[in-house]
């Protein structure tokens, strides 16, 4: 392929002609990354970016891989899942970690980076990089896309986020069905070996759904005094939120409000809401509580539990300042935090092949948040592994087979093709999502052990990826 080399994209009308084997859409977190993915095993590609012409509601620059929010990319303890997810991409060379790196700014034991510096370094090495073409404009149609290769049509990945603009989107729902625009009102999930049981107790509103086999219920309750709920809500009130974007103010009036915003119509809101005690009975006290905090469980084995009803805006350190008031999660882990924001996301368990290809359309390719994973590292990983599947495709004409679920990127992919097809939920990277297999629950070396093998399992996995080289 000729050598392009340029700092001006092209306009999309130049397309057709294009030589690149692989498209991508999106020069976001995950497509930045997959293009990178690609070009490191000498395959050519053409990225597609709508901005700066086209902004979204969160995106504010023309950069690639703009951090639309926190400039965070969580945990550098080396016995957290988010470390291990950030070890893996490492190893893959990954551009946006490297990236990170260099732009990273003191912060504890997180990984935060200077945004600007980071995505400027990321667009620059991406527009001068000999292999890749840069084209700007929205891509309204993914039709527009369908270019002939050797056999059959050249591969599409679509990494166009949780803003993914209105008309694409449109144009995918007869293959991806109608329930591709989510608001996404993400209550926070903690784990349920850090919920205290001598206070939080099992039991069902007015014990229904019980049966034989299931006496005891469904739910853990957290039960509040009067005082405990006083506590509570004068901390909740007094917590630094999140600013509302314009459009995320709509759809308070659709019914899925964040907790401070109910808080907002009175003290007593919650207590008549997501905290109602009706039907719940302190095994404690043999009484009704003042009020309850219900977790869901969000997995066969228990644990991780969702605090039902408490999505919130509240910034991520006073969500857990604030939720470990609450009676029995004075320990809480948290495995994912709450959030309110558009989020468009297919339904992956049910339309997509194992190299996150859409089955009825298997040139079509998807990474990124839109698979169904939720933030920087987690998109930044669905697109490196796209990346090297397409390599894989591209130079031994198989399909690559995903990385176990025992390592942080396989555990994101199980999550993906496998999670629950009935609401499928996107994911934070978390311990919850790796199988414990041979490793018990109550080991003090658990997470250790969980890294080791993980570290281990991935070291095997990408050792098949090396033959490509
Ligand atoms: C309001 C908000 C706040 C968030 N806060 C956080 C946070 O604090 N921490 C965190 O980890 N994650 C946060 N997230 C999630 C985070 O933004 C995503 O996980 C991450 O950016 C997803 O990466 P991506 O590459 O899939 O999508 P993006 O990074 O959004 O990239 C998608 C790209 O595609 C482009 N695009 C869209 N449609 C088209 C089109 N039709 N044609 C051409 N280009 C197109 C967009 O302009 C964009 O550049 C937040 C998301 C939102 C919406």
């Amino acid at each position: 392929m000729e050598n392009i080399s340029q700092n001006t994209p092209q306009n999309l009308q130049a397309l057709k002609n294009t030589k690149a084997q692989v498209i991508i859409v999106g020069a976001g977190l995950a497509g930045s990354e997959c293009a990178w993915q690609l070009v490191q095993r000498g395959i050519s590609v053409a990225l597609i970016e709508q901005r700066p012409q086209k902004k979204s509601e969160a995106h504010k620059t023309g950069n690639f891989a703009e951090l639309v929010c926190s400039n965070s990319f969580k945990s550098t303890d080396s016995e957290s899942a988010p470390q291990l997810l950030k070890s893996e991409l490492h190893s893959l060379n990954s551009l946006v970690l490297e990236s990170a790196q260099a732009a990273s700014l003191p912060a504890g034991q997180s990984m935060a980076v200077d945004r600007e510096k980071f995505s400027a370094s990321i667009t620059s090495k991406l527009k001068n990089h000999p292999l890749v073409e840069c084209y700007e404009g929205e891509v309204t149609h993914f039709e527009e896309l369908s270019l002939p290769a050797e056999q059959g049509l050249k591969p599409v990945v679509i990494a166009t986020g949780p803003l993914t603009s209105q008309s694409l989107a449109q144009s995918l729902m007869p293959h991806v069905g109608e329930k591709l625009y989510f608001y996404d009102a993400i209550a926070p999930i903690v784990s349920g070996e850090s919920v205290n049981r001598e206070i939080a107790f099992l039991q069902n509103r007015r014990d229904k759904g019980t049966t034989e086999a299931n006496p005891d219920g469904d739910y853990l309750n957290c039960p509040m005094s009067k005082e405990e709920y006083d506590r509570f809500i004068e901390a909740l009130g007094a917590a630094e939120k999140v600013p509302a974007h314009d459009f995320e103010k709509a759809i308070y009036f659709q019914g899925c409000q964040p907790i401070e915003a109910l808080l907002e119509r009175g003290p007593k809101t919650l207590a008549f809401g997501p905290m109602k005690p009706v039907g719940i009975t302190d095994p404690r006290t043999g009484k009704m509580p003042y009020a309850v905090v219900q977790l869901r469980m969000e997995d066969t084995e228990g644990r991780a539990w969702n605090l039902v009803g408490f999505q919130t805006k509240l910034k991520y350190p006073e969500q857990e300042k604030v939720f470990r008031l609450i009676p029995g999660l004075e320990k809480a882990q948290f495995y994912r935090m709450g959030s309110l924001h558009r989020n468009t996301f297919i339904n992956s368990p049910a339309l997509l092949g194992s190299n996150l290809q859409l089955k009825k359309l298997p040139h079509l390719y998807f990474a990124g948040q839109i698979t169904g994973v939720e933030g920087y590292i987690e998109s930044t990983a669905v697109g490196a592994f796209v990346g090297t599947a397409i390599a894989f495709r591209l130079k031994r004409g198989s399909d690559l087979l995903p990385p176990p679920a025992t390592t942080a990127i396989g555990s994101l992919l199980n999550h993906v093709l496998n999670g629950k097809i009935k609401n499928f939920q996107p994911m934070n990277i978390n311990w919850g999502l790796v199988p414990l297999n041979e490793i018990n629950e109550r080991d003090k070396e658990k997470k250790p052990k969980l890294v080791e093998r993980g570290k281990r399992n991935f070291s095997h996995w990408k050792a098949l990826l090396e033959t490509l080289n």
